[in-house]
């Protein structure tokens, strides 16, 4: 008999994950681009780690840089 206690469920919600970034080819991020930053925030103001976003880890620097310096230019949270 087989074992049928579901342990492998897991990844059914997942969508694909692509860096949007990539797939836009945008590779200078503009720290006053408050738009796309904030598609990368939580509400709280907080950086979403790649592993929700997706982005690859040359996009997910560059963003956290720019998210960074609108800080303190209090553009965003
Ligand atoms: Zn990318």
């Amino acid at each position: 008999m087989k074992n049928t206690k579901g342990k492998h469920r897991r990844r059914k919600l997942m969508r694909a994950k692509t860096c949007r970034l990539c797939e836009n080819q945008i590779y200078n991020i503009d720290f006053k681009d408050v738009d796309l930053l904030k598609r990368y925030q939580t509400e709280g103001g907080r950086i979403l780690t790649r592993h929700i976003t997706g982005n690859c880890f040359k996009h997910q620097k560059l963003l956290a840089a720019a998210v960074k310096r609108a800080r303190v230019m209090g553009l965003v949270l």
